[in-house]
């Protein structure tokens, strides 16, 4: 009787969010994957029924959309949409990155935005949830395309944001390059210097460890979680799909404590590289991305006794840990089950929302260690959080500091999806423990600052 008045909680919140979302696909799957494990919980504790705080959480407090017009090289002016969701600012100023990529639209914004409130709840950190964007592809655009495009945007976004309001800071699309540009006019329109923008350089403020930070604190996380089963990092086989700026930080830290990766990959295709890719290769792979190439067949080209698998993912190849690190919805159903016949152990997302709900059900079903993004992709905005503490200081910590404090935080948010999320037969559902220890911090908040 209990159970099915949880599972019908659960339809009814599911049918509203989807009859007020429609046409909000990726939307609707970030905020199913939190509801079904977060309603049951909430049934359990009596303070928080009734008072519609899922509900609350899953609309944004502020939904801003603006036109970006800009001049391109040739002289035509180009019209850009830009966004920015503020979702939640319960236990601090909204916290999020910016994408610029084509298939940015409404529905994918306020994924992010909705994963990144939980996520930023992990770190510990006080920092609220907020993402942002535009349709506009850096891909073959020139420095000063990009630097007009990114100045149009900052025009209207500056309106919106501050240092105790809401940090933006980057996410695919958005590099040092685009966070200098923004940066500086923001800094021309406010006249202000302030810490507005993470992942700036070094010198202006930047925090050392945060290029490697995403990719460090996933192969972090992904230590404690081997650790579980008493195993470790040393001579396992990595599959790491996407070869930007977080694949990169994983390849670089894997190498480093032993393991070998064995794949990345591009829109193009996958490489597989049986010698493992290590350093010079992964050097190799920074030099692609900042030439603005997103084709991962060049590496084939540059290191010939690697294979191209063109529009193949890498996941059909065997290893012990999988790392999806390119996008959302990259690992299907399909891709599960030959992990999983492939004798997989452990699948830790780097990216946000990478794999779909099927393929998550089906690792859970399978019990094997599977971490969402959400918990291990979170060392990248817990070093935005502490180049933010950097900033408000007005000091610089040193690598070794920042990388310390980075560990620390990705032990803790293990810790916490192991408290929340070990079952009775002792496996970790992570899933389970990341949104409930991600909702718990944000739940408090709201409840002690009423209904606002
Ligand atoms: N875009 C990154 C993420 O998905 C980083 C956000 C930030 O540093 O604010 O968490």
């Amino acid at each position: 009787m209990e159970h099915n008045n949880v599972e019908q909680r659960i339809q009814e919140f599911i049918d509203k969010i989807e009859s007020k979302n429609p046409h909000e696909p990726e939307f609707l799957q970030a905020v199913k994957e939190v509801a079904y494990t977060v309603i049951p919980f909430i049934a359990t504790r009596k303070e928080y029924d009734g008072m519609k705080l899922l509900e609350r959480m899953a609309e944004p407090e502020r939904t801003i959309i603006f036109r970006v017009p800009w001049v391109d090289d040739s002289g035509e002016i180009q019209v850009n949409r830009g966004f920015r969701i503020q979702m939640n600012s319960a236990i601090g100023p909204y916290k999020g990155g910016i994408r610029f990529h084509p298939t940015v639209n409404l529905s994918v914004l306020k994924f992010l935005a909705f994963e990144q409130t939980f996520k930023n709840s992990l770190t510990t950190l006080p920092m609220g949830g907020g993402k942002g964007g535009a349709d506009f592809d850096p891909q073959g655009k020139s420095d000063m395309e990009v630097m007009r495009f990114c100045q149009a945007f900052m025009t209207e976004l500056c309106k919106h944001i501050g240092p105790e309001t809401d940090v933006p800071a980057g996410d695919i699309g958005v590099g040092a390059r685009e966070i200098g540009y923004l940066f500086g006019q923001y800094k021309k329109i406010r006249n202000e210097f302030t810490g507005v923008l993470t992942g700036k350089g070094i010198a202006y403020g930047g925090s050392l460890i945060r290029p490697e930070a995403t990719g460090y604190g996933v192969v972090y996380f992904c230590e404690q979680m081997l650790k579980t089963v008493g195993e470790s990092i040393k001579g396992k086989t990595f599959v790491v799909s996407g070869f930007g700026n977080v694949a990169w930080g994983v390849i670089k830290k894997v190498t480093e404590l032993g393991g070998k990766v064995v794949t990345i990959s591009g829109p193009d295709g996958y490489v597989y590289d049986k010698d493992g890719i290590d350093g010079e290769k992964v050097d190799y792979l920074l030099q692609l991305r900042s030439s603005g190439n997103n084709r991962a067949e060049d590496y084939v080209k540059k290191f010939p006794t690697a294979e191209f698998f063109a529009g193949k993912r890498p996941w059909e190849v065997k290893c012990d840990v999988a790392i999806p690190a390119a996008t959302q919805n990259e690992l299907l159903l399909e891709d599960a089950k030959a992990l999983v016949a492939n004798g997989v152990m452990c699948v830790t997302e780097a990216a946000n929302m990478p794999s779909t709900l099927d393929a998550i059900n089906y690792f859970l079903e399978n019990k094997v260690l599977f971490s969402p993004g959400k918990a291990s992709n979170a060392g990248g905005v817990a070093t935005s959080g502490l180049e933010m503490t950097q900033n408000s200081i007005r000091l610089n910590w040193t690598s070794e500091e920042v990388d310390a404090r980075l560990k620390e935080i990705m032990i803790g948010i293990h810790k916490a999806c192991r408290d929340y999320g070990k079952e009775e037969d002792g496996y970790v559902n992570y899933v389970k423990g990341a949104n409930i220890a991600g909702f718990v911090k944000v739940a408090e908040a709201m409840l002690a600052q009423g209904v606002v």
